[in-house]
């Protein structure tokens, strides 16, 4: 077998979708289970559409989500350039050499010209296409609006009546007739190849093994057979990953639902979780399992193991693994990626101890970092109390509690779960006040509000002098 080399393709476009996440996925994790080469190749030939920034963007977000690539702008390798851009000449060869084999023709029709074609066909009824009237040119007429200057394109001339058959991994035998296929533009007028001859051209010079890319791209794959045969060059393996659903099992869309990765990341989730979900979004094993790091799906990853059926995008799905992900990987790594969120809400967390202790304890009840920020506001910050909540501190068993802790704890630091155990115990034999009588002042004065954490760890992360000065603030003397 060939070596394993595939390659993302994206579009600068704009954000990285989910979609296009799960192919460089994919492309990841099959390149490092077969020992193979993963390749970046940046797809510009389609200058309207390209945003600025957004190629180092893509490539920025997916390097924080751990996948990086062998060779690729920026990197390097053995067949660079690999942005298509730099490769126009390449392209301006194989589409003279496709002119001169007549398998490619000019086509001078305008916009014009061919709006009303397709509005004459679908009137019609007919299967849209173009109707190659500019194939019946003559070898003059064509030189001579070449010469004058003319608008055109080149179009790839489709064999008729051939029926295209290919292998795909995802799906098995795939069969197209070259009815359904276009006179497809290869070279457009403003110079750039479009997608099908560049993508072909450089997945043959990148000695492509895969190609692994959406179901949309199923209907071109007998343009891009015929194109290799017409080059006189071997196809690569096809593998078109199924498509995305949304929970109604209608298409993902921009329209309805988030697909930009950059937005999943701002909100909050972790990379761990993100790559897991996504990787389940058409793949899984023949294990009854749910949960892999990246390291266990590069080994366990199989192309074989790709549904066919659409892939349901179920965001409940990536809560709960979120939420997992949050409460299971080291304290200190939530920690960390939890710190700009502490920081832009403008929250002191200088005091390394203090922090660990409140992002251990709001992990466990938090599905998103920003809402561990939320959840340790009681820890850094005095709230303001309801008039409900300063009535019930001012009743005589709370003032009692208050003051009898107030009392206690000085005598008891430094403090610790036990203490605090055998002091709230103490409390209720010496006051006779327990149960909420007990707790909730206590929350109250130590955290703004009436449920919270348990008491050992509300102490552990204000720490015994800041917990002692809460108590004290609420004694009315
Ligand atoms: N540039 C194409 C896209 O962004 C790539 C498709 C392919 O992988 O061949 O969809």
């Amino acid at each position: 077998m060939k070596p394993v080399r595939v390659r993302f393709a994206p579009s600068p476009t704009g954000y990285l979708h989910i979609g296009g996440l799960r192919t460089a996925l994919y492309d990841f994790l099959f390149a490092r289970s077969m020992n193979g080469k993963c390749i970046l190749r940046i797809e510009d030939t389609d200058q309207s559409r390209e945003v600025a920034g957004a190629a180092e963007n893509l490539i920025e977000t997916l390097h924080k989500l751990g996948i990086d690539f062998d060779e690729g702008p920026g990197i390097g390798g053995e067949f660079q350039p690999y942005t298509q851009s730099q490769r126009l000449s390449i392209y301006h060869k194989h589409a003279e050499q496709l002119l001169d084999s007549g398998n490619a023709y000019h086509c001078f029709c305008s916009p014009e010209t061919l709006t009303a074609m397709r509005e004459e066909q679908q009137a019609n009824a007919q299967f849209v296409k173009y109707d190659r009237r500019c194939l019946s040119l003559s070898k003059e007429e064509i030189a001579k609006k070449l010469a004058e200057g003319q608008r055109h394109v080149i179009r790839l001339k489709m064999p008729e009546n051939r029926l295209f058959s290919f292998d795909d991994i995802v799906r098995d035998k795939v069969e197209m007739d070259s009815a359904q296929s276009d006179d497809q533009v290869l070279v457009k007028s403003d110079g750039f190849p479009t997608y099908h001859l560049a993508a072909v051209v450089d997945d043959h010079y990148m000695q492509i093994s895969h190609v692994i890319r959406g179901e949309e791209w199923l209907s071109s794959t007998p343009k891009h057979l015929w194109l290799y045969e017409c080059l006189g060059w071997e196809a690569p393996i096809w593998v078109h990953l199924p498509l995305i659903l949304s929970t109604d099992r209608s298409k993902l869309s921009k329209r309805m639902n988030d697909v930009s990765v950059e937005s999943y990341i701002t909100k909050g989730y972790l990379k761990e979780a993100l790559l897991n979900f996504v990787a389940l979004l058409g793949w899984h094993t023949s294990e009854d399992r749910e949960l892999y790091s990246l390291e266990e799906m590069c080994s366990a990853f199989s192309l074989d193991r790709v549904n066919k059926s659409g892939a349901i995008f179920d965001l409940t799905k990536l809560d709960w693994m979120n939420g997992h992900y949050m409460r299971n990987l080291p304290v200190e790594t939530i920690a960390e990626r939890c710190e700009p969120y502490f920081i832009s809400s403008g929250l002191d967390i200088s005091d390394s101890h203090k922090y660990l202790r409140c992002v251990d304890v709001a992990r466990e009840r938090c599905t998103l970092l920003p809402e561990i920020v939320e959840y340790s506001k009681m820890f850094y910050l005095s709230a303001d109390l309801s008039a409900e909540d300063i009535e019930t501190l001012a009743l005589p068993d709370s003032q009692k509690v208050l003051s009898w802790f107030a009392g206690e704890l000085p005598k008891a630091m430094p403090l610790d779960a036990d203490k605090i155990h055998d002091l709230t115990k103490q409390c209720t034999s010496s006051t006779g006040i327990k149960g909420k009588g007990l707790y909730t002042p206590l929350r109250l004065a130590l955290i703004s509000q009436a449920h919270g954490p348990d008491l050992p760890n509300t102490f552990a992360i204000l720490g015994d002098t800041e917990a002692i000065s809460r108590i004290n603030r609420y004694i009315i003397q």
